[in-house]
């Protein structure tokens, strides 16, 4: 008896002529991430791929985990592969399923059956296991429509494989399928979530912090790094820019208004980023911002942001209520980091009565007093590389 994972991908399934490409690329992802665990093969029927350990000892519960977190899979199962007999096949199913039906009281079998060689057929099956099952555990009665357990009987090409439940799967798209983009990331809830969301949909995240020492601290950027190690586990490897912020910070002090130092920081961080994309062939931005929560998020502040993007910018997170994001913060497990009170170089510099309806001319003369560009060229050009790993 060799126990497997199946794993379903789901809206991969409807890409036509993409989807060989979209599988090679899950299977590639999940290489990669189940690497620490053991060696895997992978083979793919119908819309099912399996994975198998190569050795012996692998943890597979460990690899259930890694998998319920890998984007592209709509829903997963433990299975057992055996042999295409059939009386080897109820006696496997009764064995595996054991504590399963035990704490049953109701169940049900359910047949596919892909090798259309195979004596039974589906409805037979069905049948035929059901009665056996029965048998074995007389406490249970079948019900069809509800039951506590089913037990699922596939016929594929080289064995048969028998499970119970499924488990729900990461959804999405394979991560890099859907190209790179670089997220900004502070220490804060929004941006881990919204880097989660964009990974979600295939995109292969870099990442890009902005880091004002001394009034930002080392503590601050470790956050960082722990809650890119977070996303990680969903979005795999990030590789990460540490940009030196805080001469641009200063810059922006001395020469622009108060009221739109966010703003127009906001706007340095997007001219340094988009550098950085040019490097890391990344097409996008991605940003935790959501209308209306702090002074620099309101609609004409978001069109001044704009106005200095070259690429598109990505706001998962803007019609979203601070609940909801929170709700999916502790879905990914980062709230726990996010909340740990380190300054950001934005709080360090907030102003006490920002503007909420700036303009783009103002924004773009107050900007004019210094020339902003050498600094941010270099800023660009000093980063620190850090890969997060998703371990
Ligand atoms: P977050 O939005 O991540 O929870 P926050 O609410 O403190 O943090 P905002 O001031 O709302 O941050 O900033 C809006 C967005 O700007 C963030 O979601 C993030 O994408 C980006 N950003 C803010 N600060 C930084 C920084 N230090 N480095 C990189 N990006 C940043
Ligand atoms: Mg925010």
């Amino acid at each position: 008896m060799k126990e497997v994972i199946l794993i379903k991908n789901g809206e991969l399934a409807l890409k036509g002529l993409n989807r060989r490409t979209f599988e090679d690329m899950l299977i590639k992802n999940m290489k990669h991430r189940l690497a620490p665990v053991g060696k895997f093969k992978f083979t793919v029927a119908q819309s099912t791929i399996v994975a198998e350990a190569v050795n012996e000892d692998a943890d597979l519960d460990r690899a259930v985990e890694i998998i319920s977190k890998v984007f592209g899979i709509a829903a997963f199962s433990r299975a057992i592969a055996v042999s295409k007999d059939f009386q080897t096949i109820l006696k496997n199913a009764e064995e595996y399923l054991a504590d399963d039906l035990m704490g049953a009281s109701t169940f049900k079998v359910e047949a596919k059956r892909s090798d259309k060689k195979f004596p039974l057929k589906s409805p037979e099956i069905c049948r035929e296991a059901g009665g056996y099952l029965l048998n074995k555990f007389p406490h249970l009665t079948v019900d069809v429509h509800n039951p506590d357990i089913v037990v699922n009987i596939e016929i594929r090409d080289e064995y048969a494989y028998i499970h119970g439940k499924q488990i729900k799967g990461a959804g999405g798209m394979p991560t890099g399928s859907a190209g790179r983009a670089a997220l900004l990331i502070s220490g804060g809830i929004d941006s881990p979530v919204a880097g989660y969301m964009m990974a979600k949909r295939g995109i292969e995240l870099i990442a890009v912090h902005f880091a004002s020492p001394p009034y930002t601290s080392e503590r601050a950027e470790q956050k960082v790094h722990s809650l890119l190690r977070q996303v990680a586990k969903y979005s795999g490897r990030i590789a990460l820019w540490v940009v030196p912020f805080t001469e641009i910070q200063e810059k922006i002090k001395d020469y622009c208004p108060e009221d739109i130092f966010t703003v127009v920081m906001r706007r340095m961080m997007m001219r340094v980023a988009q550098d950085i994309c040019a490097r890391e062939r990344a097409a996008a931005l991605i940003t935790g911002e959501s209308v209306g929560q702090v002074a620099s998020q309101t609609m004409p502040a978001i069109a001044c942001t704009d106005a200095i993007c070259e690429i598109p910018v990505f706001r998962p997170l803007i019609g979203m209520d601070k609940d909801e994001v929170i709700e999916i913060s502790r879905k990914i497990e980062t709230f726990d980091i996010s909340i740990l009170p380190y300054e950001d170089c934005c709080t360090v510099f907030t102003p006490k009565h920002p503007k909420t309806r700036p303009t783009i001319q103002y924004v773009e003369e107050a900007e004019a007093c210094y020339d902003f560009a050498p600094l941010l060229e270099q800023a660009a050009k000093d980063a620190r590389f850090i890969l997060i790993e998703n371990k």
